[in-house]
């Protein structure tokens, strides 16, 4: 197919046969989202929201595999084939401890949904691959970095997912984060009779989380450190021969997270050596990365987000970075991650208050205007090889490897948070 006046061969008529087939789905869709909402399960144990993902993605035509790369929670369905390339359209569905869906991936799994759904009915005329993949555990550890390492996006020219947050962004501003479990071992022993035989091993753990305060005060701005004690002891009468905590820590590239992470180490032998007790640190095996955004891909994204009515802010919009995993697909495919408003902008991420949002009416139509927006970059992607070019390239000149200023920033690009 040619390209059009506009340099563009996604015509109008089928953007309509796309966002008209997602409207027809609606109901369908917004049921998904809402069961996914009223059942949070948290990372790695989404089994009813993979279920109904699947359920319906069979049940509209498109055979869904279980259970794919090494994750029960994972699952893939897609169509198409041949020489062209492979759009990734990335679903997550996990939940928060205590909050439920106070980060909306009910959304996320919904907009997937609806615009594999929605790009199926244009199948004929795409070259090319679709391939819905499901990505559970991304608040806790790390599910696309794992699938990735099973091979989950080999081959995958684009990946895009959407993510809700209280504005619209063409990107989330994002730093790279790792996960640590420490644990001191101490000896137990009758803290009034015989305190001088026992090891403090909440002694340890608080000595490192104070040493860790300190230590925030000579870290970068955009670099956090943050903790909760998930084990503290039995009873007061008796010395805690065991206390255990858990630890973030996040800095804006790879290589600072590298430089903090020994840092964050030297508090927790500190505690164990000014207590006594012994201690066992315990870093994840999964660190998340940043987010390398593809402006070409993330800039058709935020065209066709504006024809649906969405108005973008800069990604300072909003005042702080958060991480994800989808950073981890990015450094290994074209990506993008833009968000779209489901609340007013007061409303606070991984908060209770957002979390009904996720389930309101705002975050029905950010899962509908997510799935539009998603599928018509995907379908302009794989019909126009100049944008394949463009995103290949800023792809390559993104990790180092290009010649040239190559592409020129985006309306809404601005500095890594
Ligand atoms: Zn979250
Ligand atoms: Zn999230």
């Amino acid at each position: 197919m040619s390209r059009d006046a506009s340099g563009n061969a996604l015509t109008p008529a089928l953007a309509q046969t796309i966002t008209r087939r997602i409207d027809d789905l609606a109901d369908t869709l917004l049921g998904v989202s809402h069961e996914i909402h009223a059942h949070p399960e948290l990372a790695f144990q989404e089994h009813r929201a993979a279920a109904l993902l699947c359920d319906t993605l069979d049940a509209n035509g498109l055979p869904a595999e279980r259970g794919v790369f090494t994750l029960e929670t994972a699952f893939e369905a897609g169509f198409g084939g041949g020489a062209g390339p492979t759009v990734a359209i990335l679903a997550e569905y996990d939940a928060l401890p205590g909050i439920g869906h106070a980060c909306g991936h009910n959304l996320i799994a919904t907009a997937a949904l609806g615009a594999t759904l929605g790009l199926k009915a244009v199948a004929d005329a795409l070259p090319g691959r679709i391939r819905l993949i499901g990505t559970p555990a991304e608040e806790k550890g790390g599910g696309k970095e794992l699938m990735a390492r099973a091979g989950a996006f080999d081959g995958v020219d684009a990946a895009m997912m959407i993510h809700p947050a209280g504005v619209n962004l063409t990107t989330m501003p994002c730093i790279c984060v790792a996960e640590v479990e420490v644990i001191y071992h101490g000896r137990s022993a009758h803290a009034s009779a015989m305190p001088h035989k026992g090891i403090n091993a909440l002694d340890g753990l608080l000595l490192a989380y104070q040493a860790i305060s300190n230590l925030r005060q000579h870290i970068r701005d955009e670099e956090r450190i943050h903790g909760i004690v998930t084990e503290g002891g039995q009873a007061p009468n008796i010395v805690p021969d065991r206390a255990a905590g858990l630890f973030y820590v996040r800095a804006a590239t790879e290589k600072a997270l590298a430089a903090l992470k020994p840092r964050v180490h030297a508090c927790f032998d500190a505690g164990a050596k000014a207590s006594g007790a012994g201690v066992e640190v315990n870093w994840s095996d999964v660190d998340y990365l940043d987010l390398n955004t593809n402006w070409p891909l993330a800039n058709r994204f935020q065209a066709h987000g504006e024809s649906l009515g969405r108005e973008f802010l800069s990604p300072g919009a909003l005042g702080g970075a958060g991480s994800t995993d989808m950073g981890n697909v990015s450094y290994r495919v074209p990506s993008i991650h833009p968000m779209l408003a489901c609340s007013p902008p007061s409303v606070v991420i991984h908060n209770p208050e957002f979390a009904r949002y996720a389930g309101s009416e705002m975050g029905d139509a950010a899962a509908l205007d997510g799935a539009k927006a998603m599928a018509l970059t995907a379908a302009e992607f794989l019909l126009d090889p100049v944008l394949q070019t463009e995103v290949g390239r800023a792809f390559e000149i993104s990790r180092g490897l290009g010649i040239d200023g190559g592409s020129q920033p985006g309306p809404g690009k601005r500095p890594r948070a």
